[in-house]
C-alpha cells in the first residue's frame, strides 16, 4: 500500500465492528466506501452504530460497482477458485474496490486471499493479515491434467475431477 498518496479504502462487513475511525483517518484516506449489502450484513450494535456514525457524517459513501466488472471480478475469482465459497457481498466488495482503485479494508481471511491474487491492496485492522496465499485449483484423478476453470469431469479423459491446494508465500 502506498502511503504517501490517499487512498479510497473500501469497508467490508468484518471491518465494522471495531472501527477505530480517527486511527483511520491518520492514514492518508481520501474516501470510504462500501456497497449496500454491506450495509445489510451488519446485525451487531456497535457495527451498525459506527456504520450509522459514518453515514450521518458524510464519512462513507455507499456505492454499487458497475456491473460489468462484477461480472469480470466473478469470472476470475472462479477461475482462480472454481467453488468458491465467497458470497455475492464479498464479490460486490473485491469489485468495487477493484473499480475504483482502492484498498480492501477486510478482516476475513478468505477475502484476503483472492484479493491478493487479483492484485487489490489490502489492509487490516484487527485480526491478522495473511503472509500466504492458498491457491485452488482442479486436477484430474484419472489422467492427473491439472484443469483450468470450472469443470465436474475433466474435458480431456472425462475422469473425475478433484480440488487441491498450494500455497505461495507472500515476501513483504
Ligand atoms: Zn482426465
Amino acid at each position: 500500500m502506498n502511503k504517501n498518496s490517499q487512498q479510497i479504502f473500501v469497508l467490508d462487513s468484518t471491518v465494522f465492528i471495531r472501527l477505530d475511525f480517527p486511527g483511520l483517518q491518520t492514514l492518508r484516506v481520501r474516501k470510504f466506501m462500501t456497497v449496500n449489502s454491506v450495509l445489510q450484513e451488519l446485525k451487531d450494535f456497535r457495527s451498525k452504530m459506527n456504520s450509522d456514525v459514518m453515514l450521518q457524517t458524510n464519512k462513507l459513501k455507499v456505492s454499487s460497482p458497475d456491473p460489468l466488472i462484477i461480472e469480470t471480478v466473478k469470472n476470475k475469482i472462479l477461475e482462480l477458485d472454481p467453488k468458491t465459497r465467497l458470497s455475492k457481498t464479498d464479490i460486490e466488495v473485491l469489485s468495487l474496490a477493484k473499480q475504483e482503485g482502492g484498498v480492501l479494508v477486510t478482516n476475513d481471511l478468505a477475502l484476503q486471499n483472492i484479493a491478493k491474487q487479483i492484485r487489490i491492496p489490502i489492509y487490516v485492522i484487527s485480526g491478522k493479515e495473511i503472509t500466504e496465499i492458498r491457491k485452488t485449483y482442479l486436477k484430474c484423478k484419472n489422467c492427473k491434467t491439472v484443469i483450468r476453470g470450472s469443470h465436474q469431469h475433466c474435458p480431456d479423459c472425462g475422469g473425475e475431477v478433484k480440488e487441491y491446494f498450494s500455497k505461495e508465500n507472500l515476501s513483504k
